[in-house]
């Protein structure tokens, strides 16, 4: 007997979501296409040096999903699975994401297929900056503006700024966002996407009738968005009682020590091995767990139809991209779980890079607090709005994120024209 290997391809996942908008909506097929198909994307030859002097080639690529709004915005991801069609799903989302937040961008990804810890600090430096160069026609300030993602930071926010700027001749800060706060980056833009992932859930959390300060709680992944999501859940008195990476999973069911659990990570480079916890038997268990709350905050694809009558949290808020299948939501969805889905949940991330490009266009840079009472009235907004859509039409919260969003970007579409 052949065994069955499941095949993930994000982008299937994000063409299933955006067909079951476009049915709500009403819109033809001919309007699904134009939704459904990137504007614009390059492929790129990254030849590498490595320190030894051998070359190595790598392969980027850089989408732009849609421009009905405004320059394309997303970020960029160095991983070993970066392909075309994730990047092209991961851009879709930034697309609705953009929308839903009323940000004024369309969406875009880029992603080069290599592992970065795999690589020295200054090859990493020469593969952004080659990148960089070889997507130079498609990027800029009022054309798409990059960011962090997973494998990528501020320094190589740095150097594509760099890159940029001196191929262009003068200095322009608004080419790239997540940069640091010394060359232009926003205060609180490193933290904006963990504290919005948790303003929504918090709120999420009342709405299910759950009382955050007696609830518990596990986040898969402690990278960019993990990690503060589960410092800022402990503060709100939420009870994280497990954690995860790809090398392995912890559990307290008296809850984790948050702060302490950084300190191991920054020391051992994984929440493996932290001894005020026992660990789990796989890093995927923590999904299983008996908790109200479960926040994967690490890459797309980890609940899918074969694993999604397991999972038994009450709400499941995504921090990371494309984290649920349809299938799987359909699942979650009959059993009254309620998905909070990732292009309201995380938007937090990319609404501050927003306030970084609007600070640097002026040259005026706002204080940390600003930048915070401004995300949280952004989120609030948003999550009022998509609850009371779900309510009001009876659907889940993906589906009225998913409509509302696709319906404001069509409308800017259609007020636009076609051109001839
Ligand atoms: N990579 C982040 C996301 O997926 C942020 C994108 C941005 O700030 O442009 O939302």
């Amino acid at each position: 007997m052949t065994a069955v290997v499941e095949v993930k391809n994000p982008l299937l996942d994000a063409h299933t979501q955006l067909s079951r908008a476009v049915e709500v909506l009403g819109y033809s097929a001919g309007m699904y296409d134009m939704l459904a198909t990137p504007r614009r994307e390059l492929t790129v030859s990254v030849p590498l040096r490595r320190d030894d002097g051998t070359v190595e080639l790598l392969v980027g690529h850089r989408v732009q999903h849609n421009l009905s709004r405004g320059p394309s915005k997303g970020g960029l991801r160095y991983s070993h699975d970066v392909t075309l069609d994730e990047v092209r799903a991961l851009a879709m989302w930034m697309t609705w994401k953009c929308a839903l937040v009323d940000v004024p961008y369309g969406g875009a990804k880029g992603g080069v297929r290599f592992d970065p810890r795999q690589y020295s600090r200054s090859e990493v430096e020469r593969v952004t900056r080659r990148y960089t160069s070889e997507i130079m026609p498609m990027i800029g300030p009022s054309q798409d503006i990059p960011a962090p993602d997973i494998g990528t930071d501020e320094d190589i926010m740095a150097w594509m700024m760099d890159t940029y700027s001196v191929n262009r001749g003068h200095t322009v800060l608004g080419v790239v966002t997540g940069k640091p706060v010394a060359l232009g980056g926003s205060l609180g833009r490193a933290s904006a996407t963990s504290r919005g992932v948790v303003y929504v859930a918090l709120a999420a959390m009342r709405h299910q009738g759950l009382e955050p300060a007696a609830s518990t709680a596990a986040v898969q992944g402690f990278g960019k968005v993990g990690r503060g999501a589960a410092r800022f859940l402990e503060e709100a008195g939420v009870k994280v009682v497990a954690a995860s990476d790809q090398y392995g999973a912890v559990h307290a069911s008296q809850g984790l020590n948050i702060r302490a659990l950084e300190s191991h990570v920054d020391a051992t480079g994984s929440v493996a091995g932290f001894t005020e916890s026992e660990a789990l038997d796989e890093p995927d268990d923590l999904l299983y767990l008996e908790i109200d709350l479960l926040i994967p905050a690490a890459v797309e694809g980890v609940i899918t139809e074969s694993n999604a009558r397991r999972v038994r949290a009450a709400v499941v808020v995504e921090g990371a991209n494309g984290p649920t299948s349809p299938g799987a939501d359909d699942i979650l969805t009959a059993r009254g779980q309620l998905v909070v889905p990732d292009i309201l949940a995380n938007a937090g991330g990319v609404i501050v890079s927003y306030f970084e490009w609007v600070q640097a266009n002026q040259a005026y840079w706002w204080a940390e607090a600003e930048v915070e009472k401004r995300l949280e009235e952004r989120m609030v907004r948003a999550w009022e709005r998509v609850r009371d859509h779900a309510v009001l039409h009876d659907i889940p919260l993906r589906l009225a994120a998913t409509s509302l969003a696709v319906e404001t970007v069509t409308t800017a579409h259609l007020a636009r024209g076609l051109y001839p």
